[in-house]
């Protein structure tokens, strides 16, 4: 399982449909302060189901939409899609028989947000649990911010033991966990 693409139309300063192509081995993505770098970072966590504004560096959901610029105005809505490769299968159980499996999240202003995978609507948790059970997603200790780091060597016991449960890939296990007391 493997991110081959992503692709973000109206997200924060990518205003345009913008393409990042994923290949084998590392990707950089170098350019000036404030040309984006970190805004894609967002965009993949955030078509993986993040829901807190803080990880987007916005005050609520929707700052996410390109606000507008001198030349440009605002935009109704924000799409991020990412293209996953699964020759491999390793995908979880319900995703496993697909070659190629791409999510779609918009937001659109006053209305909220909508997910799709593989052209279906699912809901934000369909989309979660898929990226918890393959042990990686918004939350994966794999996708480190700036100043992640000193937060996880300063983090009190019970939110490190969080961030390597995330990393052992059994955080799923307790969501579902957690639903099924709410039952
Ligand atoms: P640095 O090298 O300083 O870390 P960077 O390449 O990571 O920079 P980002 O932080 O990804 O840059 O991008 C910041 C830019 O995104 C700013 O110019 C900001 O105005 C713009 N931006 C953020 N949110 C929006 C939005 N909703 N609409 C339009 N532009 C936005
Ligand atoms: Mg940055």
């Amino acid at each position: 399982m493997r991110f081959s693409k992503l692709r973000l139309t109206g997200f924060k300063s990518f205003v345009d449909p913008t393409d990042l192509v994923i290949s084998d081995g590392l990707t950089g993505v170098v350019g000036p302060n404030g040309c984006g770098k970190s805004n894609l970072l967002e965009a993949l966590r955030w078509v993986m189901g993040e829901n807190r504004p803080t990880a987007m560096r916005g005050g609520g959901m929707e700052d996410v939409i390109f606000a507008g610029a001198a030349t440009r105005s605002a935009r109704n809505f924000a799409e991020v899609s990412i293209q996953i490769e699964n020759s491999d299968r390793l995908a979880p159980a319900g995703f496993n028989d697909q070659d190629q499996i791409d999510i779609v999240r918009r937001i659109t202003r006053d209305v909220g947000s909508a997910y799709k995978v593989n052209g279906k609507d699912v809901r934000a948790r369909d989309v979660q649990m898929l990226f918890a059970d393959a042990s990686t997603g918004a939350h994966s200790p794999a996708l480190v911010r700036q100043g992640q780091i000193s937060e996880l060597i300063n983090a009190k016991p019970k939110n490190r033991r969080r961030i390597l449960e995330e990393a052992a890939g059994i955080s799923g296990l307790y969501q579902r966990r957690h639903e099924a007391e709410l039952k």
